[in-house]
């Protein structure tokens, strides 16, 4: 449970983190809260010549509404998110990472960057069809959440990239949940959903987006319940029907707590009740 060796640097500025990176080549890693990083160091499944510790680096900490959307800085932590109304699913779901402790030190960057589909916020950013702004040594692009996650613990991120800010809509207006079925509690996600749900003039559902963790190899949307609620009552009836399809196109790896098909029983369990919540926040 020792990691082996690796050299540190904590730069005080963007730039200084690239030229750390550049020179540290391609075994070089970014370092924020290490609670996912570090444990894979114990467990010799990554071994990093360098750490960069991202802590030092200015403003990338802090929530921020600017027209109509919420910027988080990467380096922003999960206790600094748990149980903010304001932010909706974000708030939600960060309140239901782990414990205190672990919520203490990790950051939305890190979660976001490291791609686990069990993780809670990678479903919240597919559902809020959010973006994330990714600073290279030559150029900062915009990610778009669906384009972000590629794999199993892979994303979009390169090497020589860092996560600067993550951009989720201001959800005012919107009904949201965030569920997650757990074996103990605090445990990591068997199945987690993520419901965002806007009422028309007329009362029916004018949108939805659902964001599913845990359900493939990446978070997923279920699209099919989607496109079946919208335009329909948002009673207990047609919310039902609709989370039927919710595990329609996933693909959930079984493990010791649950077969694929109990994870696609729990994905349509969990759907129609995070539907029930975030209509009845309407
Ligand atoms: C006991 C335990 C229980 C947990 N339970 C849950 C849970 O229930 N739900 C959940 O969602 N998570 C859970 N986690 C994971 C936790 O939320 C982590 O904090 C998170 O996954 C990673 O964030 P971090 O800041 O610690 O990143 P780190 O571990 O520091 O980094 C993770 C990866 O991202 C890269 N990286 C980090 N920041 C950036 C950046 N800004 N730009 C580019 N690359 C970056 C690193 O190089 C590394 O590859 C748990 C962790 C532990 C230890």
């Amino acid at each position: 449970m020792i990691p082996p060796e690796f050299d540190y640097a904590a730069p005080e500025s963007l730039e200084e983190v690239q030229r750390a990176l550049r020179d540290g080549g391609e075994d070089a890693k970014l370092l924020a809260g290490g609670h996912s990083l570090v444990p894979l160091m114990k467990l010799r499944l990554a071994a990093p010549s360098l750490l960069v510790d991202l802590r030092r680096v200015p403003g990338l900490r802090g929530a921020e509404r600017e027209d109509g959307t919420w910027r988080i800085g990467a380096m922003t932590r999960h206790a600094d998110l748990q149980g903010r109304s304001e932010l909706g699913p974000v708030g939600q779901a960060t309140a239901l990472i782990a414990d205190q402790q672990v919520r203490n030190r990790g950051t939305i960057g890190g979660s976001l960057v490291h791609g686990d589909p069990a993780s809670d916020l990678p479903a919240v950013l597919v559902a809020a069809e959010g973006t994330v702004t990714l600073a290279g040594a030559g150029a900062t692009r915009e990610v778009a959440a669906g384009d972000l996650f590629e794999d199993y613990l892979t994303t979009a991120v390169a090497a020589d990239e860092v996560l600067t800010e993550v951009r989720i809509p201001d959800f005012s207006g919107w009904g949201s949940s965030y569920l997650k079925f757990t074996r103990r509690a605090e445990d990591w996600a068997m199945v987690g959903v993520c419901a965002l749900v806007k009422r028309g003039a007329d009362g029916a559902c004018e949108d939805v987006r659902i964001g599913l963790t845990n359900m493939g190899s990446t978070p997923l949307r279920a699209s099919a319940t989607e496109a079946a609620l919208r335009g329909q009552p948002l009673d207990a009836e047609h919310i039902g029907a609709a989370a039927e399809r919710a595990a329609e196109g996933t693909e959930p790896p079984g493990d010791l707590n649950a077969t694929p098909d109990y994870k696609r029983h729990l994905a349509r369990v969990m759907t129609r009740r995070a539907l029930l919540e975030a209509s009845e926040a309407l």
